[in-house]
């Protein structure tokens, strides 16, 4: 390997070690710690052939996993879940999605860099990554449904690769998506023969894993509780609406991918809907105030052209009812300034992550103008991986609810799957989309 190659290789390694190790830390910006880019150039010179380049990667994709395989181990059981132990069961959940989504910010950010990156190395590490996939004996097959997003995300910026490897890379990486379809397929099709009954193959999997991972253990650890019920004055709730009138709402994005995918399908079934942001995603604020726009507000900017509208989802997604002050402030503040920097797309609407809030919280959005907007019914859709039962899911709570505003994630693929499975059969209900405005006021179609 070139000395330059090398640089470039250690400088990729580096970032992708460096903000892997960054979850661990309180999501409290702004400063990244100096890295120690000499000690490493050191060790990389020290050791030339050193073969682990994707190692940093590798370990971002088997916390990935992890997470995914003890969400389905923690709702392996939902129908049976009552009462607390399903509150235990959900506060654990948002741990873990918080958890699952601040790793596939950064791991996504680090694979778009990767595969951006001129190395010689750029092939032998993805490749590592993909070999990995097929080769470790500790890998059960369903598990492959967890690597749809890091594939996507890596096709989609090789995308404009003009060079044989960027052609090749793009081939294995579709043969790999092909893969995960396979087996989303099978899931699928198990899960609709079943209608309820049993499921062997998905039950052998589930299996395995509440094997390998006690459920009790899981319950035992830490959680983000559930959001307190009700409304608060001046809050926003479905519950309010008219008997048969919807209004969809698309959490945590902007993404590399599921948001325009998501904002193309409401575009055709002319649905309006919410789209809560993290600032996080659109840019950062400097010191002195700034707003600089990063690479994903441009999607943002897009469903504003296209006549969805836009609010504020704190810069971190923290759990802000453990905030106050600076802190508290800062996390609306930034994404606010954000957002007033992508034309159109600032508005008075504020969610809270998991809708965990007290007075504190709420008396923090006035200085914003900013109006709390909860929801009616949670899909779930990031703790399950199948789509028939997500929307399975979504429209019992609509039979029950007959109203409300409705929970998506533009961070998933389930939501662009799941959409049309049930805008057909709403509408057959008699069921209406409507809007929200800027300020909050539905909007009936
Ligand atoms: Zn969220």
């Amino acid at each position: 390997m070139s000395r330059r190659a090398g640089a470039i290789l250690v400088l990729v390694i580096l970032g992708a070690a460096g903000t892997l190790a960054w979850r661990h830390r309180r999501m409290r910006r702004p400063a990244p710690a100096p890295l120690a880019v000499a000690a490493v150039l050191a060790e990389a010179a020290a050791h030339p052939e050193r073969p682990q380049a994707a190692d940093p990667l590798l370990e971002g994709l088997r916390s990935e996993l992890r997470l995914h395989r003890q969400l389905l181990v923690l709702f392996a059981d939902e129908a049976g879940m009552q009462g607390s132990r399903r509150e235990a069961a959900l506060a654990v959940g948002h741990r873990l999605h918080h958890e699952e989504r601040d790793l596939t910010h950064q791991l996504n950010g680090e694979l778009t860099r990767l595969a951006a990156t001129p190395s010689p190395q750029r092939a032998p590490v993805i490749l590592a990554l993909l070999a990995w996939m097929d080769t470790d004996p500790d890998l059960l097959e369903p598990d492959r449904l967890a690597f749809r997003d890091p594939l996507r995300v890596l096709k989609r910026a090789l995308a404009h690769d003009a060079s044989p490897e960027g052609a090749d890379l793009r081939t294995r990486l579709a043969a790999h998506l092909a893969e995960v379809d396979r087996v989303e397929a099978w899931v699928e099709a198990e899960y609709r023969q079943a209608r309820g009954g049993r499921r062997p193959r998905w039950e052998a999997y589930l299996a395995e894993l509440q094997r390998r991972i006690p459920l009790d253990q899981l319950l035992g650890a830490p959680g983000i509780p559930a959001p307190s019920p009700g409304a608060a004055e001046g809050e926003i709730s479905g519950a309010a609406f008219p008997e048969k009138v919807l209004v969809l709402s698309f959490d945590d994005g902007p993404h590399w991918i599921y948001t325009e995918e998501i904002k193309a399908l409401l575009q055709t079934e002319k649905v309006p809907a919410l789209f809560f942001e993290v600032g996080r995603n659109l840019g950062t604020v400097d010191a002195s105030g700034q707003a600089r726009l990063g690479p994903m507000a441009a999607f943002t900017e897009d469903l504003v052209k296209a006549g969805f509208v836009v609010g504020n989802h704190s810069y971190t997604h923290a759990q802000l009812s453990k905030e106050t002050g600076a802190p508290l402030d800062l996390e609306i503040r930034e994404t606010d300034q954000l957002l007033q920097a992508i034309p159109g797309a600032h508005s008075h609407l504020f969610r809270f992550p998991y809708g965990a809030r007290t007075p504190v919280q709420m008396a923090a959005l006035q200085p914003y103008h900013l109006r709390s907007v909860l929801w009616t019914i949670d899909s779930l859709d990031w703790a399950d991986p199948v789509p028939s039962s997500v929307a399975d899911r979504v429209l019992k709570a609509v039979a029950r609810e007959k109203r409300g505003i409705l929970l998506f994630h533009d961070i998933h693929d389930r939501a662009g799957k799941v959409l049309p499975m049930i805008l057909p059969k709403l509408r057959a209900e008699g069921y209406v989309f409507a809007g929200l405005n800027r300020e909050g006021r539905l909007v009936l179609p």
